[in-house]
């Protein structure tokens, strides 16, 4: 069976059981600070389980990208070496929202699996929980008893807490869980060892290929249980996984999902995959890794130096690393597999195809990019191991190699050994702990449970309208982290607070009770579909009214850069074309950036046109129209666009000014006037094919022709009052070079006479050429000198002694042939004689310098110098 037709049979079945059929959600996750990627079927969801927002039907079923790289399921070091996990998984799932439970979960996984699916019943091993005595945790005698109706006993296996109690999280729903195993081992293999004792052992023919999660429990922040009062299903099965089991193959990689991919590397590289280990792995792991990324670009995260975007730099540049060791790929090659990935997912997954431009030229970029950083750091490893004393390199050169520039530890490791060299692990294992130790603290949070003041916790979001309203407290929770320290989250009946999103940010303000008590709102965020406002600290009295009252200021500088970001996203699809497909934006107070789709550097007169485009609809004071509710297929037909990544609900919110339209749950000016006029600050790129625009408005534009203007007049006056002040500028620059030019010219002339002068002062001391003096150079010109006078004289000894502003230099040059003689060392001499000048230094034996803060010294350092040379 195909692996189209597998996905396809699986959503046809649960649609006959009634399910909703959803399309799988973005992967990239926005609006959850606790998660960066979906890692499971039910993390798109999650607020459903929690209660705080309602399914559209209470049986669904998909097919969920999943990307298993970060937190708690990173199976990423594995992805390669073994043959049953991959970074970016699809996980086929159906979901239960206080629906049914175990019953028909198992009744129809069973049915699913042994009548559509044909999968023989004789592989086949499923688990139940055993219990926990700490807990207090019963072993799950429901589905034990369900599951002995379809399988024999002796193929009912109880399992622990870890691999049979499922948890959302510290806190939350959880609940027992039943695995479903296949055993996919010849006779023979069969009849040495059961799959029973192999099950959960991490062997790759005896794995895991659906999770039944029971969910009946909610874990409280003190770790006791309490039980749901509606019970959930949420289950996931491993599609490449069972792709494996049936197109009766050893490996997800043999499957059809990744033979194609596996078959392009091989023609590329000229390398046949199944010969060779090592080969094989990268092999794996390029067609795996180029999936994850293709997919994350897709939903719109590109790769970068923080948060998820690193995390996609880091699989790119592992797969790039493993083409560079073992394929011997020097070029950019992955972006060459886009082609047939989206041969492949291209039905299923219609971002991919739509994308494919985009995608293909952000991983050549940033393949031609660290291949770079590559050869840069082959030659700083080439420097490392010439001027190596030792056959060990020390574990932090080894770390600022990695932490620095980029350069991957294993390439480090293997290029050292090739060449004989070792490094000190411990040292570097040292380090890399101290700086994840670093990071982890600055992200740790421990939150509170939530503290419930009011019953009825059902919220409405009222700040389209007003930015003032009376509040009351529906919970509140106290939250500590490393970065924020102690705050208070606090969720309210009803909060004219805008929840940061959409990339716009949160609202501030503050709270006011009856006795005049105050309590300042910091920052406003959604989690979960819940709005919860940030305090430094707690109501006096929580069970009061409170007048919330919104920063409208902030507010309002806020709407205008809404506002024009909007119009600035018309602007720029009416002038450079419908290429342009907005990639992120963040809309402050203070400036709006816009990241968008598009090839080259805008010129200046687009940029002109672009700002044109804009002030003119500002001046054309064209009123919000907003539409709140209505269908997405009616926004579309509007001319609204969908952006990738993105995740909408069946109605939407429109945002209307003109012919702009949006899809939008930000907040806006009530008229373009009211943002009085736009400007561009900077425009660059921040990737292959996407460049960014910053701009202002409204008040930050008259503070910036403000200070523009005092800076021109500032430097007008600097330059005399010229007419022409940018003619004076380049004639004083003019002017500059000239004498710089000059004065290197004297500084040269005037080496070159002491030269002379010193060349009479060399004396003959033991068969050694001597002279230590004290000269008036920098610390260029004295080595410079030290070279010279070495290249004319043999048995070579100098010691120069400088004084450059206040501080102290000595410069020891010994010719080489002394050094081997006479086992002479700059290096130590001058640790030594630094000690005049208090001060330290080194180098190589033949020339080192020690610079101090004494130059009162340097008279001793030249007179003790002698003592080498008697
Ligand atoms: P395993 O122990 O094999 O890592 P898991 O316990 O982490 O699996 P779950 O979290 O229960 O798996 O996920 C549900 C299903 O998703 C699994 O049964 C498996 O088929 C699939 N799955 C999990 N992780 C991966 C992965 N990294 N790559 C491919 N499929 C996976
Ligand atoms: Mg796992």
């Amino acid at each position: 069976m195909k692996s189209q037709d597998i996905r396809s049979k699986f959503l046809k079945f649960f649609e006959d059981k009634k399910h909703a059929i959803v399309p799988s959600a973005p992967m990239v996750l926005k609006d959850d600070p606790t998660l960066m990627f979906v890692n499971s079927g039910m993390a798109p969801f999650k607020e459903y389980f929690l209660g705080n927002a309602e399914p559209k039907s209470n049986r669904i079923a998909d097919s969920q990208k999943c990307l298993r790289v970060s937190g708690k399921h990173n199976d990423l070091e594995e992805v390669g070496y073994d043959t049953y996990h991959h970074t970016l998984f699809e996980m086929l799932g159906n979901w239960s929202f206080g629906d049914y439970f175990k019953k028909e979960a198992i009744a129809w996984a069973w049915e699913l699996l042994t009548e559509v699916y044909k999968i023989d019943k004789d592989i086949l091993y499923v688990t139940v929980f055993e219990g926990d005595e700490e807990d207090g945790t019963p072993l799950d005698t429901e589905a034990y008893d369900i599951w002995k109706q379809y399988i024999a006993e002796d193929r009912i296996l109880k399992g622990n807490k870890k691999d049979n109690f499922w948890e959302m999280g510290d806190q939350g729903p959880c609940g027992p869980c039943s695995e479903i195993h296949v055993d996919i081992r010849s006779a023979e293999e069969k009849a040495k060892v059961s799959g029973k004792e192999l099950v959960n052992m991490d062997h790759p023919q005896v794995v895991e290929i659906w999770n039944l999660v029971f969910m009946q429990y909610n874990r409280k922040a003190n770790g006791s249980l309490e039980n749901l009062p509606n019970k959930h299903i949420d289950t996931g099965m491993g599609f490449e996984r069972l792709c494996m089991v049936l197109q009766n193959v050893q490996s997800n990689y043999d499957t059809d999902v990744f033979t194609p991919i596996i078959r392009e590397i091989e023609t590329i590289a000229d390398k046949d995959y199944g010969k060779n280990e090592k080969i094989d792995v990268a092999i794996r792991v390029i067609s795996d890794h180029v999936r994850a990324v293709a997919f994350s670009i897709a939903d719109g995260q590109l790769p970068s130096n923080t948060g998820a975007g690193y995390v996609i730099r880091r699989i790119l540049r592992r797969a790039i690393r493993y083409g560079f060791t073992f394929l011997d790929q020097k070029e950019p090659f992955i972006y060459r597999l886009v082609d047939v990935l989206i041969k492949k997912m291209g039905e299923a997954f219609p971002e991919l195809k739509e994308q494919r431009q985009l995608i293909e030229n952000v991983i050549k970029e940033e393949e031609a990019s660290f291949l770079r950083t590559l050869d840069q750091g082959l030659l700083l490893l080439d420097r490392i191991i010439t001027h190596s004393n030792t056959k060990e390199i020390s574990g932090n050169k080894v770390f600022e190699l990695k932490d620095t520039y980029g350069f991957p530890e294993d390439l480090t490791d293997l290029i050292l050994r090739e060449n004989g060299f070792t490094y000190n692990h411990e040292e570097f294992d040292k380090k890399l702990k101290e700086q994840q130790e670093r990071g982890k603290q600055a992200s740790q949070l421990k939150s509170d449970d939530w503290t419930i003041v009011l019953e009825d916790d059902e919220q409405e979001f009222i700040g389209y309208d007003v930015t003032e309203a009376n509040v009351k407290l529906t919970k509140y929770r106290k939250v500590t982290s490393k970065k924020d320290g102690e705050m208070y989250q606090l969720v309210f009946n009803l909060t004219p607070f805008y929840a940061e999103g959409g990339g716009q940010v949160g609202d501030k303000g503050y709270l006011e009770d009856a006795s005049g008590d105050v309590v300042y709102i910091v920052d406003t965020k959604k989690e979960n579909n819940v709005i919860i406002h940030f305090a430094k600290s707690l109501p006096k009295n929580v069970q009061g009214t409170f007048k919330a009252t919104v920063d409208a200021k902030q507010r309002y500088r806020t709407e205008c850069n809404h506002t024009a970001t909007h119009l600035l996203h018309q602007a720029l699809r009416e002038i450079l074309g419908t290429h342009v497909e907005q990639k992120g934006s963040a809309v402050h107070s203070k400036y709006l950036r816009f990241d968008f789709s598009h090839f080259s550097k805008l010129t200046v007169d687009e940029l002109r046109d672009v700002e044109n485009f804009v002030n003119a609809r500002i001046e054309g004071k064209l009123p919000l129209q907003e539409q709140r509710n209505i269908p997405m297929q009616q926004a579309i037909d509007e001319g609204a666009m969908a952006l990738f990544g993105e995740k909408y609900g069946d109605t939407v919110r429109t945002i209307k000014f003109g012919k702009s339209i949006e899809l939008c749950g930000g907040t806006h000016v009530k008229n373009t006037a009211d943002i009085w006029h736009f400007k561009i600050v900077s425009e660059g790129a921040v990737a292959a094919g996407i460049r960014r625009i910053e701009a202002i408005t409204n008040d930050a534009v008259k503070d910036f022709y403000f200070e523009n203007n005092r800076a021109y007049f500032e430097m007008k006056d600097l330059l005399n009052n010229a007419k022409e002040p940018v003619k004076a500028l380049q004639n004083l620059q003019e002017e500059n070079t000239n004498l710089k030019k000059q004065i290197e010219q004297l500084l040269k002339d005037k080496a070159k006479n002491l030269k002379g002068e010193l060349k009479n002062e060399l004396t003959e001391v033991n068969g050694i050429t001597f002279l230590a003096k004290q000269v008036d150079l920098d610390a260029a010109g004295i080595k410079d000198l030290c070279f010279e006078l070495g290249s004319q004289y043999d048995n070579l000894f100098l010691l120069f002694g400088a004084e450059n502003d206040g501080k102290a230099l000595l410069s020891c040059y010994i010719s080489k042939e002394l050094v081997a003689e006479k086992s002479l060392n700059a290096g130590q001499i001058v640790r030594e004689l630094g000690k005049h000048i208090q001060g330290g230094g080194g180098g190589q034996p033949f020339f080192a310098t020690a610079g101090g803060k004494n130059p009162s010294g340097i008279k001793d350092a030249l007179e003790a110098v002698k003592s080498y040379i008697a």
